[in-house]
């Protein structure tokens, strides 16, 4: 086993001929707010069942730390780890991220991209004007038909789609709840609809899809390295995925970025921190799997020193936000 290991990484593996005959490689990335791996055999998930049975996926990826929206997505869209990016706060800010996005990336290849989200804290990650379809809408359906709308009327090469549930309905009413679960079956159903579109407009065979996760949650929150609130699915299907296949390297956020950009052919450097999930890769030949262990990186207990001091700031800041918006109440819709 160890000499086939040394070869694989000696020669490398790409993805396959089936990648290397479609016209056009597309990356669809997909992040279901506080999505918990464990909570979709349980949903009514129909999609992401399908994705996974005739895709490659890890039900125990890892969030990165601290387990909330805004540094994870960050994580998600540069390959960096927190620290590298320096996101550590989960509250909205004017400008944009200082590290590179696999939409800077693409953008430079001339590709077209669209970046569409929930939650408006998230234009820190894409400034408006900079991709050629974006859009910041509340409600998972209205999103939904906006992504449905440009990619029939659009040639898009990479799309980011945000959906804030069931991140919503786990802060109202509890993670892995009965309103929680039926959000998760409302965001599959809204992800049944978008790769309905990319069929139509023959283009889902030449797309990689990624369906992956920001955190998970615990009774109404999630900001702690425990299992509940680090713990994301990954889940990779498309052309020269392999079917069925349980990963067995650890996966993490930042995974997302640089496997997103190897699969459309482009550098990965940006994404500095995380990993091509080639494992998922219909020709790799899988290591001996173990059972992955998240990676609980600066922890000592469950909530790692380091990172109480910006996190308690960020909270500080942002209930002084809420109660300047409780005076002047915003228009919109973002969380
Ligand atoms: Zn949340």
């Amino acid at each position: 086993m160890k000499f086939v290991l040394i070869l694989m990484v000696a020669v490398g593996v790409d993805w396959g001929q089936a990648v290397e005959a479609v016209a056009a490689r597309r990356v669809l990335l997909v992040s279901c707010d506080g999505l918990r791996p464990d909570a979709i055999p349980m949903g009514t998930t129909p999609v992401m069942q399908r994705l996974m049975d005739s895709g490659s996926y890890q039900l125990t990826a890892s969030a990165e730390l601290p387990p909330v929206t805004l540094p994870n997505h960050t994580s998600m869209v540069t390959g960096r780890s927190v620290p590298h990016h320096g996101v550590f706060f989960n509250v909205g800010m004017t400008g944009r991220v200082s590290s590179q996005t696999i939409f800077d990336v693409a953008k430079a290849a001339n590709l077209s991209v669209g970046f569409f989200a929930n939650k408006g804290k998230l234009s820190f990650l894409c400034e408006e004007g900079s991709v050629d379809a974006w859009r910041i809408v509340g409600g998972v359906d209205e999103l939904t038909t906006e992504v449905v709308n440009a990619v029939g009327a659009m040639d898009l090469r990479l799309m980011f789609v945000h959906f804030g549930e069931p991140d919503g309905a786990g802060h109202r009413e509890g993670w892995m709840s009965e309103p929680y679960l039926t959000q998760i079956g409302r965001v599959d159903a809204a992800l049944g609809r978008i790769l309905d579109a990319l069929e139509a407009k023959g283009v889902l065979d030449e797309t990689l899809v990624i369906v992956t996760a920001d955190h998970g949650g615990h009774d109404k929150t999630h900001f702690l390295n425990i299992p509940e609130d680090r713990r994301i699915p990954f889940i990779l299907n498309g052309p020269g995925i392999a079917e069925g296949r349980v990963l067995c390297e650890q996966v993490r956020t930042m995974d997302a970025a640089a496997t997103a950009l190897d699969f459309l052919g482009l550098p990965t450097d940006v994404a500095a921190d995380g990993k091509v999930v080639r494992e998922a890769a219909v020709d790799f030949v899988q290591p001996e799997c173990v059972e992955p262990i998240p990676t609980l990186d600066l922890s000592c207990g469950p909530v790692p020193i380091l990172l109480l001091a910006p996190m308690m700031v960020g909270i500080i800041l942002r209930g002084r936000r809420h109660r300047r918006e409780a005076v002047e109440p915003k228009q919109s819709q973002a969380l």
